[in-house]
Order: C-alpha cells, then structure tokens, then sequence
C-alpha cells in the first residue's frame, strides 16, 4: 500500500548524504576492472522517490557511475519476460554463500549457477536474452529497456569500462566456459560475454536509478506512466530474489542491517526497494571486503532505520 510521504524526506536524505560525506571510512574501490580503480572514492550520492513520485536527493545524486551488476536486476526481469519459469532450469534462486565471482559450487552442481545475480548465474541470464539475435541487438535492447524504465534516452554505455573488463575479466572468461562445457549457455561464449560486460558497463545516475527501479515498489507498474512492466507476483518474485541474493555473501548481512530487497555492484551502486513506498539508489564507490559498497550500505540502514522502512518491522 502506498504510504503517506514522510515530512522529513528531504531532510533525511540530505543529512545522510552530508553525514556519509564526512566518514573517513569509505572502503575499497575496485581495481580489477583497471577503469573502475580511476573512480574518486569520496563521491556519495543518494535518491529517494517515493510512492508519491517525490524526489528527495543528496550528494552526488546526478553523476554517472557504473552501475555493474545491478544491471542484473534488469536482465533477469528481460529474460522472465522472454522465456518465463523456463529460466528457472537454466539458474536457480537460492544463494550462494560464495563470493560474486566463485566457481567452486559449479563444479558441483553440473554448471547450473545458484543465482541470477552471481556472476556465472548472469551471464547464463544474458545467454538467454542473447538467443536468437545478434550480440548488437541483444545490447541494445537492455540498454533501451533501462532507458524506458528511467524514461530517459540518455543513459549509455562506458565504452571504456566494457573494453576495461573485455581485457582483463579472466575469471568470467573461465565461468562462462565452464558452464558451456556443461552444455548451460547456447551461444559462443565470446558473444554472451561480451554482451554480459557491455550492459554492466551501462552508466546511470542515482536519480535514473532510482527511477527505472519504480516498477518493483508498485507492483510492477511505473506508476508515472502506468506501463505495466511485469505482473505484480513477478515483481513481487524478484523482489525475493533481490532479498536473499543481491549482496552476494553478504546478502544475511544487508538483510539484518538494512531489510529492504536490494542489488549491489562493484561500482559502488545499490539500488533498493521499499515495497509499495519508495525506490532508493544509493553510490559510494568504496567496497567492503564482499564487494558491496560500504557507505552505500551504512547509508541504507540509517535510512530505513529513520524511516522505519524495512520490510520485517520498524
Ligand atoms: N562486471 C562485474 C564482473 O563481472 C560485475 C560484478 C559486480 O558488480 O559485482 O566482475
């Protein structure tokens, strides 16, 4: 149900974003995508918008960014709408409990990734948007997906953060490798993988962000322009996903701290979703040791905190 704004929104957000840029603690950039370790570690910025379309923003809510693997958010909800529960034999929905990038559980479980938000579970996901068209048009429909989402043609792709990763993401090469000798991706590899890292390479703001994640909080329904992007038990079903896999191994731990669906990337983004009240997205580059931002995550618990917005109670 939607909610009745908070009077201090604004003001909430704004001294979050005011007290996060005064931590000395920021965590970590990442540096083995070598374009992303170029990123200044001080930069925060914060998006809230809530169920009334109010937008309260803080810090560096209108600078791109790479958003890495939230894009994974949006390939999934593609990939539903492509091939339905079908996805489901080709990724499971349980998490991992394993770093983003591990391939031991492969091994054991015959090439099927845990999760669509691991990277091997990802790139199986991008595999099967990829099916049928060619790399181009594959891309290409992600990227004007999250420009509907966002309604703004703007957003693109970091050419430089997709070359950056082309060249050096060896361990994905390996995933990707060891899930088509399982016979689990259809396509070349060089072309599920090179429109894996072109749509992690897609750069956003917070406000984009926090706009094109609108359908999750409403049922699936933007509610600016009333497009009904997916059923409300979809959106209700990746929201879970989001919960219990979002944060890689640390996703206990965000659930605790902050309670809220949420999805990481190691640009520094989360975006996170208060069902039936607001869509947040939050960028601090610095990550903690799981690879999800540090500040970002601190920023969430305080928020949902002062808000009483986390989904199991205040
Ligand atoms: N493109 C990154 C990778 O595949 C995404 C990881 C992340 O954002 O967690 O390594």
């Amino acid at each position: 149900m939607p909610q009745t704004p908070s009077p201090d929104l604004h003001a909430v957000v704004r001294e979050i974003a005011e007290e996060m840029r005064a931590r000395p603690d920021r965590g970590e950039v990442a540096t083995y995508i070598p374009e992303l370790a170029r990123v200044d570690a001080s930069a925060f910025g914060l998006v809230v918008i809530d169920a009334d379309g109010t937008i309260a923003a803080g810090g560096d809510a209108d600078v791109a960014f790479s958003i890495q693997s939230i894009s994974k958010v949006f390939t999934l909800t593609l990939a539903l709408g492509m091939v339905g529960d079908r996805l489901w034999r080709r990724v499971g929905r349980e998490p991992s409990g394993s770093p983003f990038n591990s391939i031991v559980q492969l091994e054991r479980e015959r090439g099927i990734p845990r999760n669509p938000f691991i990277n091997a579970g990802a790139i199986a996901v991008t595999d099967v948007i990829l099916s049928g068209h060619q790399p181009r048009e594959a891309l290409g429909e992600i990227l004007r997906f999250m420009q509907f989402l966002a309604e703004d043609p703007t957003i693109a792709i970091d050419e430089a953060v997709a070359a950056s990763e082309l060249r050096t993401g060896f361990r994905n090469v390996a995933l990707a490798n060891y899930m088509k000798s399982f016979g689990v991706l259809d396509n070349p590899v060089d072309f599920t993988l090179g429109v894996y890292f072109h749509h992690c390479a897609i750069s956003m703001t917070c406000r984009q962000l926090a706009r094109a994640g609108r359908f999750l909080v409403h049922s699936g329904r933007t509610p600016s322009t009333g497009h009904s992007v997916v059923s409300a038990e979809r959106a209700r079903r990746i929201n879970a996903v989001m919960l219990t896999c979002g944060h890689y191994d640390g996703s206990g731990e965000f659930a605790y701290r902050v309670g809220l669906p949420g999805k990481s990337g190691v640009g520094g983004g989360i975006l996170a979703v208060a069902p039936g009240r607001a869509s947040i997205a939050v960028w601090s580059p610095g990550l903690d040791a799981s690879g999800n931002s540090h500040l970002g995550r601190i920023a969430l618990e305080i928020l949902t905190r002062r808000l009483g917005w986390s989904i199991f109670g205040v």
